[in-house]
């Protein structure tokens, strides 16, 4: 009968790693089946983890002590926290990483991994039990391979076909074979397949590029890790530079677009609407005159043979001579040269509306699907579903039937599952903040005391965090039910320095850690025992403090929410004059015109976020 596994995992990308990790950490005997053992953990395109909402992910995949974060701090070479200067809600930590390393160390955390087997070789074909669920993956090799749940992570190979101005290759990406039996197996199934696209931008001779006219842009001192595991960066930090496009650039542009593969009809799938390629920003945002790139060296210095550069923001498919030309035409890139051109992707993706919450097919028990053959785009959505995939396969081949979920209001990753197989992708999906309603209580900061508790439930953490997170949660919870139950008056507020109201009325700790000018030495003499926090709760207790009044807020907006599902929308509304929604918001709504609040809580892709800023405009006309 051949060999058999408690889950198989098909792919070794940023989906399948997460997946067989997490399956096995679960305890179930897990066998990781990818087409290349050197090619494990690859970065397909940017050299980057993290970012505004892809950090969040991040933190919640080491929050439940997946792969992604630490790997992450072991490659990096050039770590920014974004939106600094907003709120902690907002801000988003990324690392730049050099690619050889983040590939040797997430093969040497799958390799450290027990109860995980890892293997070359290739998914042909599927089989199925009688119950019509997963039976076995049948290799290319023409072996057998029985499973009690399969966990299916293709990534951009399903069908995939390489475009490069009129050149069109079958590829799964740049060096790689696409995968064309394991894309028909899955058709087989009656499952409802689509064709969505991606696309790379040239890679330049980091040698060959003017730094010195450049603007430089370093990364934070010192940086700050994604993983909570982590306690120091140890590599070499290296500065990365800005430029942008300029008119001459796009007047090239514009003059190639007959031969575009996205204007010409060669390319169907619709791409990412957040990462479009450079002809499509030209074409889109025609009264812009500059389009901004960042230069990231892919590497550490003296680590490549040809130090490469990734010029992140000018993705495309244009020819060849026309990326030339492009180059040529970018302050700082005169004399640049390319290493390898951009290219776009087309390929085969699942419409995830066929899936359940678990990531598990509605009609194939036991096959569950994550990453981009989902529909979405990016490293840290498709680890976020690989992780949740494997922990549910894991559990299912144990018998479990409960699906093991994270909800909208405790998890980023239950946002984008949510939003995946409820409403399905029209065009790649990305993680944006404004996806979350519930996003000032979903923070890069706490996901572990949102999550790791739930990851121990599930059984995918390990002691060692554990053991760690326990302590920092009892401690983070004592005190804040301290500054919650400790009170000072006015007048004690006062004499401590601390300018407070004086109308009587007693303040929690809470509250006047929320005052603006109720900072520093005066707090702490206030109230001593704060000088005795470590620095990560007391950074937890001013955070809370800072969203308590606005978490408060927003309960009552969304229990109005309900209220107002019926809410009528005059058909005259324009919803380009609704402040606080997105442009994508503004367009699905024009583009729906619905006549309820509710009507419009079902239009594909509309966010509760943009209901809520939707129901407040139509309660201030009312
Ligand atoms: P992948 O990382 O693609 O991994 C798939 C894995 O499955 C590979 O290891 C492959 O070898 C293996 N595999 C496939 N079929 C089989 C089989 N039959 N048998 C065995 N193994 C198999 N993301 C962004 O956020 N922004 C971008 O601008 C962007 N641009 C991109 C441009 C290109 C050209 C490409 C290729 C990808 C781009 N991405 C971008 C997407 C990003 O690379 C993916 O979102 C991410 O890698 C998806 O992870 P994954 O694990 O789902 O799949």
């Amino acid at each position: 009968m051949g060999r058999m596994f408690d889950v198989v995992v098909v792919g070794g990308g940023h989906a399948g790693a997460e997946a067989a990790a997490a399956a096995a950490r679960c305890g179930a005997r897990t066998l990781l089946l990818t087409h290349r053992l050197d090619r494990l953990g690859e970065m397909s395109c940017n050299p980057a983890i993290g970012g505004v909402g892809k950090g969040h992910l991040v933190r919640e995949v080491d929050a439940l002590d997946g792969l992604m974060g630490r790997a992450a701090d072991a490659a990096g070479i050039h770590f920014k926290l974004l939106n600094r200067s907003k709120g902690p809600a907002v801000r988003g930590p990324r690392a730049q990483a050099d690619r050889a390393l983040y590939r040797a160390a997430v093969q040497g955390l799958l390799r450290e991994t027990p109860n995980l087997s890892i293997e070359e070789g290739v998914a042909e074909g599927l089989e199925r039990g009688p119950d019509n669920g997963i039976a076995a993956v049948l290799t290319g090799e023409g072996e057998r391979i029985g499973c009690g749940a399969l966990v299916v992570t293709a990534g951009t190979f399903l069908r995939g076909e390489i475009h490069l101005g009129p050149e069109r290759l079958p590829a799964g990406r740049h060096g790689d074979p696409a995968s064309i039996g394991l894309a028909l197996a899955l058709a087989a199934l009656d499952l409802p397949v689509r064709r969505l696209k991606t696309g790379t931008p040239p890679r330049l001779d980091g040698r060959t590029i003017d730094w010195a006219g450049i603007e430089a842009q370093p990364g934070d001192d010192p940086p700050e890790p994604l993983s909570w595991m982590t306690e120091r960066i140890a590599n070499p930090q290296v500065v990365c530079g800005i430029t942008a496009t300029a008119p001459g650039t796009h007047a090239i542009i514009r003059a190639s677009l007959d031969r575009a593969p996205i204007y010409t009809g060669q390319i169907q799938g619709a791409g990412p609407r957040y990462c479009p390629s450079i002809e499509d920003k030209v074409v889109r945002f025609a009264d812009r005159e500059r389009h901004q790139i960042f230069l990231e060296p892919e590497g550490l210095p003296g680590t490549e043979d040809i130090p490469t550069v990734y010029p992140n923001g000018i993705s495309t498919s244009l020819p060849r001579d026309v990326q030339e030309a492009v180059i040529a035409s970018i302050p700082g890139l005169r004399r640049a040269r390319i290493l390898r051109h951009g290219y776009a992707i087309e390929y085969d993706h699942l419409d995830p509306r066929a899936l359940r919450p678990s990531l598990e097919v509605r009609a194939v028990p036991r096959l569950f699907l994550a990453g981009q053959v989902n529909g979405t785009t990016g490293y840290e959505e498709a680890a976020a579903q690989g992780l949740l995939a494997g922990i549910n396969a894991a559990h299912r081949a144990a018998g479990g039937t409960e699906a093991r979920v994270l909800l909208r209001t405790e998890a980023y990753a239950g946002v984008l599952v949510d939003d995946l197989v409820t409403q399905g992708v029209t065009e790649p999906y990305r993680m944006l903040t404004a996806r979350a309603e519930h996003r000032l209580r979903l923070r890069a900061d706490n996901a572990g005391l949102r999550l790791t508790g739930r990851g121990l439930e599930w059984g995918c953490v390990g002691p060692e965090r554990a053991a760690r997170h326990r302590a920092f949660a009892t401690a983070v919870t004592e005190a804040l039910a301290r500054a919650r139950a400790e009170t000072a008056t006015p007048a004690a507020l006062a004499a401590a320095g601390l300018p407070v109201n004086q109308d009587g009325i007693p303040r929690t700790l809470l509250e006047v850690m929320a005052l603006p000018a109720a900072q520093g030495p005066a707090l702490d003499q206030a109230f001593p025992w704060l000088r005795d926090l470590s620095p990560g709760v007391r950074t937890q207790l001013e955070t809370e403090a800072l969203y308590a009044p606005y978490l408060a807020r927003q309960a009552a907006e969304f229990a109005a929410l309900e209220r107002e599902e019926r809410l009528r929308i005059p058909e005259e509304v324009d919803f380009a004059a609704i402040a606080g929604l997105s442009t994508e918001m503004r367009q699905r709504l024009c583009a729906a015109r619905p006549a309820t609040l509710g009507a419009a809580g079902r239009v594909p892709g509309i966010t509760p976020a943009a209901l809520v800023a939707l129901a407040g405009h139509l309660r201030r006309g009312a």
